[in-house]
């Protein structure tokens, strides 16, 4: 990829960044951060980083994307993506996705669809974590991720289900877990960071990280299945229990797939 295509590019965002000033009278242009290193099933992705005195607005191009699919990513990507630039700036113009998001998206040029309807793309996913399987004294089988399976191997660490206290050992494991192949996530564009006065909601918490898995390639039974994922959500959304971090972890993965 030629340093002169991402010139180009950045010119054509700037244009676009001028219109989207005219249309909303926003002051985006010349405040934007376009950079390439966007990485997994993304095309781009707008970011605001409001810890700053004045917001950092940023337009991250997957370099990938660029190659396989210069037309969409210059027709749809670059409103799609300053929608959310636009919207981030003024509220009252939409949030994530929704109607607002659409016509702001449209406004500028774009489809107002969050998948790439009309690209090409086949972009390579990020990471994505082997999970193991282990059938437990019980009975039941039980999947460890790739570092706690890797830590009981080596006999550094000792695990049990949470809910059960039931052991998991070493000698248990019956071999990976062999990722389903459906409905996975090839565009995810933008991830916005969702701020409610300052403290991201649960909901947002937990939506981001199935966003997250599912742009790494990630299907939503593995997600729905890995005891780990289940652990992140309890810690990082706050939750009580496992119980209830599944229940919630299983309802944004619906309305994840219901909105694709
Ligand atoms: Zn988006």
């Amino acid at each position: 990829m030629s340093q002169q295509t991402h010139e180009r590019y950045v010119e054509l965002v700037n244009l676009k960044l001028r219109e989207a000033d005219e249309l909303f009278g926003t002051r985006l242009h010349g405040t934007v951060k376009v950079t390439f290193d966007g990485r997994g099933g993304i095309c781009g992705k707008a970011t605001v980083n409001r810890r700053g005195l004045v917001p950092q607005l940023s337009f991250i191009v997957n370099p990938e994307a660029l190659e396989q699919d210069w037309n969409d990513m210059v027709d749809d990507t670059i409103p799609h993506e300053i929608a959310h630039l636009v919207n981030f700036t003024l509220p009252r113009t939409g949030k994530n996705h929704d109607r607002g998001w659409k016509r702001t998206c449209q406004a500028l040029g774009g489809t107002g669809t969050r998948t790439a309807k009309q690209g090409n793309y086949n972009l390579t996913p990020a990471r994505v974590s082997t999970n193991h399987r282990y059938m437990l004294a019980s009975g039941t089988e039980h999947h460890l991720g790739p570092r706690r399976h890797a830590k009981l191997q080596k006999g550094t660490d000792k695990y049990s289900v949470s809910s059960t206290r039931e052991p998991i050992l070493a000698s248990q494991y019956i071999g990976p877990v062999t990722p389903p192949k459906l409905n996975t996530i090839k565009h995810a564009k933008a991830k916005p960071l969702p701020v409610r006065g300052g403290k991201r909601t649960k909901t947002s918490i937990v939506r981001d990280l199935v966003m997250r898995w599912m742009t790494e390639g990630q299907t939503p039974e593995s997600i729905l299945t890995n005891p780990a994922h289940i652990d992140k959500v309890r810690v990082e959304a706050g939750y009580p229990h496992n119980s209830i971090a599944k229940s919630s972890l299983k309802h944004n993965v619906e309305k994840i797939l219901a909105e694709q």
